[in-house]
């Protein structure tokens, strides 16, 4: 099996995107290759295998990219979280901080049956403000949050201290 470092190598540092100081890491050499994406597949299976997960909650955008291919391998539903204004029918909305300003996310008030145990998947793990209000969400939609899993955690921006309380799977630490 490809091991995690081999994984981490294949992120690219991309510098001062989306804006100067930020060091962005880069996962489109990880998905054009299909040795390696199937690798990320199979670290957060493994991850679920005992969770007796009910359906993948993915975050808009890159969350989509790990969480349907998931979703389709463990035979289980798909619940896309996305950007406001994006979602057609009734929806949640949580708002959280950013650096500079804010953002808000939504799900569709009708995605989860009552308690039902869900993963929350995104690409990257940076302050945790995403992931949270993710999170926060799948609640007020009836979800149970079982795990938030990451392919990436940046680990000097503390992102599982938002997460406090959650079940955190990140194998690619930074
Ligand atoms: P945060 O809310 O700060 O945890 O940011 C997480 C979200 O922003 C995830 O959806 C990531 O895809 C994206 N993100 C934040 N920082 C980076 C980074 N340095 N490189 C790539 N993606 C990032």
């Amino acid at each position: 099996m490809t091991d995690v470092e081999t994984i981490a190598a294949a992120i690219r540092d991309v510098p001062d995107f989306p804006k100067p100081g930020i060091l962005f890491k880069d996962i489109t050499p990880l998905l054009a290759d299909p040795v390696l994406f199937k690798a990320c597949t199979e670290l957060f299976m493994a991850r679920l295998a005992d969770e007796r997960i009910a359906k993948i909650a993915a975050i808009d955008a890159r969350g989509f990219l790990f969480g349907s291919v998931l979703a389709d391998r463990m035979n289980i539903g798909l619940v896309p979280i996305r950007k406001k204004g994006k979602l057609p029918y009734k929806s949640h909305e949580e708002t959280y901080d950013l650096e500079y300003g804010s953002a808000t996310l939504a799900v569709h008030e009708d995605a989860f049956s009552a308690g039902e145990r869900v993963a929350v998947i995104d690409d990257l793990l940076a302050t945790g403000g995403t992931a949270a209000a993710s999170c926060r969400l799948v609640e007020r939609a009836g979800g149970h949050v079982a795990v938030a899993c990451f392919l990436v955690e940046l680990g000097f921006l503390n992102g599982r201290q938002a997460l406090e309380g959650y079940d955190t799977f990140a194998p690619v630490v930074f």
